[in-house]
């Protein structure tokens, strides 16, 4: 079998590695940081089948709109006057339509489920815990206009086969009985689960290497060499690289890499943020999504909760806004009134940039110019939760043995070559 080279060291290119390398493929992976610091760290950790709506849907393009000329909102687009942002903005506009919602949901929620079931057996591996729990996902939401929305989506996730239900404000309290809340209601998924993607990422980086997988830090691919229909070789700043195939999962960067070599990928980098309270003495027991505040937070481990949010659309160079964890923070402070968070030193606020597609859907598959290249990324919110999946689907595309689930809704190719 031939030499496979990974360009991206995240969830996206670990996972996609692990499966490659139980085939018997020769793997490497190459990252221009340390493997140790990108989006697959500091994200929320869900493992979500609830997340069957696209980020492209009408209800996000009209809040967006609507919080544009607000920088410290949730949902935040920085305008760019260069042409790969405007054809993005263009196709993410045009793509916000129920239509589009309804053609995504039922492929959101098959990948969603695959890449669960694989995430179960991962936490089943002897010495393989990364804290995988089932316990579902609350939304918390305070105002009537979420809980006709939420109505809505119930109907439309037992349609999908997507147990969800809506909870009081007391049915929640007994689930949550150690914070006081202040809310209108709740929508329960049960079939959601998460884990700690530090732990993830730290077990697949021990276990890779024992499968024979080579691992090269801060070596960044720059450029490719081609020869007929094939890649022959990666320009990197530490010199050449050859491989039989490529995979190219590179998370944000992955569409300036792609346009070397021609290929329209529409992405941009959509930057969230983190903080990670240690030995806290808050306890929550499930994973809670704050509506209408965008929060997301996650008991990730004993004493350990992380509070995350913001999609703020902005050049990948472009320096965090330090203000943006205290809005988070004022945003928790709603739904959790007694809840005394210690200010963050801002060294402890953790960013990364989400790659987001134009569409919400993952890009997942071949190139037709190119015959030994795969493309992997695109995930915007849901990376962690498909990464798994994403990985088994890689590894299938280069066995060339029949997909698990229906690529067609993820073809890298579907804007146009
Ligand atoms: C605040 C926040 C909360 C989130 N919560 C969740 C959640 O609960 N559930 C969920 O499913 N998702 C969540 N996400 C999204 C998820 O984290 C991402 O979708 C996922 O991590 C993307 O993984 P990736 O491997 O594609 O990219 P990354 O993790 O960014 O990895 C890409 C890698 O490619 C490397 N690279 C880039 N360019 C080059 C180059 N030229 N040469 C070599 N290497 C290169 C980078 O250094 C990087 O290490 C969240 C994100 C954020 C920001």
């Amino acid at each position: 079998m031939g030499k496979i080279i990974i360009v991206g060291g995240g969830i996206i290119g670990l996972s996609s590695a692990y499966y490659l390398s139980q085939d018997g493929h020769s793997v490497t992976v190459v990252d221009k940081g340390d493997f140790l610091d990108n989006c697959s760290y500091g994200n929320a950790g869900y493992v979500c089948p609830s997340h069957f709506v696209p980020l492209a849907s009408p209800g996000n393009l009209v809040q967006g709109i609507r919080w544009m000329a607000r920088s410290d909102s949730p949902f935040f687009i920085r305008p760019q006057l260069n042409s790969s942002f405007l054809s993005w903005a263009y196709r993410f506009a045009r793509s916000s339509n129920a239509r589009h919602v309804k053609d995504s949901e039922a492929p959101l929620r098959d990948i969603a489920l695959f890449s669960k079931d694989l995430y179960q057996h991962l936490s089943n591996l002897p010495g393989f815990d990364f804290r995988f729990q089932s316990k579902g996902l609350l939304e918390f939401f305070k105002t009537q206009e979420t809980l006709h929305h939420e109505k809505e989506t119930v109907a439309r996730a037992l349609d999908l086969g997507i147990q969800a239900r809506l909870l009081e404000p007391e049915e929640v309290r007994l689930m949550e009985p150690d914070l006081s809340i202040d809310i209108l209601g709740a929508l329960f998924f049960e079939g959601d689960a998460h884990l700690y993607p530090n732990l993830l990422m730290k077990n697949l980086l021990a276990l890779l290497p024992q499968q024979g997988v080579t691992l090269i830090p801060n070596t960044e691919v720059s450029d490719f060499k081609t020869q007929g229909h094939r890649i022959k070789e990666l320009d990197t700043s530490s010199g050449k690289m050859q491989g039989d195939q490529i995979v190219l999962a590179a998370g944000s960067w992955s569409g300036r890499l792609a346009a070397k070599i021609g290929i329209k990928m529409l992405m941009v980098g959509g930057r969230g943020y983190s903080l990670t309270l240690k030995d806290t003495p808050a306890i929550l027991h499930h994973p809670i999504i704050l509506t209408e505040s965008r929060v997301a937070l996650t008991p990730l481990d004993d004493r350990i909760i992380r509070i995350g949010g913001t999609m703020e659309i902005a050049p990948l160079n472009s320096p965090p806004r330090p203000g943006r964890m205290q809005a988070i923070l004022r945003g928790v402070k709603q739904y959790f009134p007694d809840w005394e968070i210690p200010d963050p030193q801002p060294q402890n606020i953790w960013t990364g940039f989400r790659p987001c597609s134009a569409d919400g859907l993952p890009y997942i598959g071949r190139i037709k110019e190119w015959d030994n290249l795969t493309i992997a990324t695109g995930h915007a919110m849901i990376g962690l939760s498909l990464g798994a999946g994403t990985g088994k689907l890689v590894s299938q595309i280069i066995n060339e043995s029949p997909a698990s689930i229906d690529l067609r809704p993820f073809d890298p190719q579907r804007f146009g070559a």
